[in-house]
């Protein structure tokens, strides 16, 4: 992979976040506006567990557009044979992927993904820095200006947000966010997974739902996804407690080893009130964040990063309707959305008495 480490102090196009939106960005801008001289600021490096390892077979279609299908099939992220829901009843339905037109998608590590894309925009001449948080964002004689932690600064013509769930620039741009629910997600990546071919695992349970996936090496993750207020993730019983009223995670649990590391993320479904403005357009989860359920996030995020970079090499052509066109492609998404997740949820009826189900049964 192409090192990470260029700190531009002066660009065409900045792109703040360095996950699945921001290098589909950056590579689209390569690809399509070589002219664009385009900077990516990564706050992390790349070596911590990144939670959304299903990436759904419709991804493939952005992958060949960002010319980068056989760098994904070099890297060998395995495809997804099998598929077990226990959702609108407790016997778990089986799906294989082989019946599928679209054929399986891939399970991926999530932070070897993420450095691939990035790495790939990096060898393509985008500017890539990594480790490098962007502090705050103002308007400047040229468009933006980029205050670095650290003290360093770059000015860009055109910017493009995509720091996925974390809001704190979004004020800036003087945007506002609506939030939906308060999902959460307590993940635990567990070793001794070695020969099971049990793929990927859906359970609906009293307090919230579960999914477990195989992320290679004999390493499998396993989610409850609850509201945050209904379970406490510092209490290791609240976790047992709620993994017993469950019959496929339950199972699955008793032949896989220990646990290596377990996080809590937020998985609310969120939505900024506009996705764009002038000279800037926000792309993947930071403009709206979908329900893992919906296992799209991360195609969803792909997308975004190609039409924020065409939005942008159009608005600095002087198209300056291409904002307002990529605003309301999200916004068509958040509708599809949540007509998608109101079906999903009330399909389930098995626990009318629940907080979880009841607060999504309206
Ligand atoms: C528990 C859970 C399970 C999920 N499972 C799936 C799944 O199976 N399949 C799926 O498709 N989706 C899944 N998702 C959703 C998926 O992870 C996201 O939709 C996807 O990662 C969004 O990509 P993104 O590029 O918008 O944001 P991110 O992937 O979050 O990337 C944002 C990047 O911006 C960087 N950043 C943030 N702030 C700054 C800053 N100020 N300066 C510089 N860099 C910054 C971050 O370090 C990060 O690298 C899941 C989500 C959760 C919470």
């Amino acid at each position: 992979m192409a090192p990470l480490s260029t700190v531009a102090t002066s660009c065409d196009v900045a792109i703040v976040g360095g996950g699945p939106a921001g290098s589909a960005a950056a590579l689209a801008l390569r690809r399509h506006a070589p002219d664009l001289g385009v900077a990516l600021f990564e706050a992390g490096t790349y070596d911590c567990y990144r939670a959304g390892e299903i990436v759904a077979s419709t991804a493939g279609a952005i992958f060949s557009e960002l010319s980068v299908l056989s760098a994904i099939g070099e890297a060998g992220f395995p495809s997804l044979p099998t598929v077990r829901a226990a959702w609108e009843r407790p016997q778990a339905l089986e799906e294989h992927a082989l019946f599928s037109a679209r054929g399986s998608g891939w399970i991926v590590e999530r932070s070897y993904f993420d450095q691939l894309l990035s790495s790939l925009a990096a060898e393509r001449g985008a500017s890539v820095a990594v480790g490098c948080r962007v502090a705050t964002l103002a308007r400047s004689s040229k468009g933006w200006l980029l205050r670095l932690r650290g003290g360093a600064r770059c000015e860009a013509r055109f910017l493009i947000l995509a720091t996925g769930r974390d809001w704190g620039l979004i004020r800036n741009l003087g945007g506002r966010l609506q939030v939906s629910d308060r999902l959460v997600g307590r993940v635990r990546v567990l070793r001794g997974d070695e020969g099971a071919d049990r793929g990927l695992m859906i359970e609906a349970a009293e307090d919230g739902w579960w999914y477990s996936a195989p992320i290679g090496r004999g390493v499998r993750v396993m989610a409850w996804m609850t509201d945050a207020d209904l379970s406490d993730p510092s209490d290791e019983a609240d976790w047992a407690m709620a993994l017993a009223k469950t019959q496929l995670m339950r199972e699955m649990a008793k032949s896989v080893g220990a646990c290596a590391h377990a996080a809590l993320f937020p998985a609310m479904t969120t939505r900024m009130r506009s996705a764009a403005g002038a000279g800037w357009v926000a792309a993947g989860d930071v403009a709206a964040a979908f329900d893992p359920l919906s296992a799209q996030g991360v195609t969803k995020a792909l997308r975004a990063g190609l039409f924020a970079a065409y939005a942008a090499a159009d608005a600095l052509a002087g198209r300056a309707e291409a904002c307002d066109r990529f605003a309301f492609l999200v916004e068509r998404e958040c509708e599809a959305y949540a007509k998608a997740y109101r079906a999903a949820y009330q399909s389930v009826y098995r626990w009318p008495e629940s907080p979880f189900w009841s607060r999504r049964a309206q």
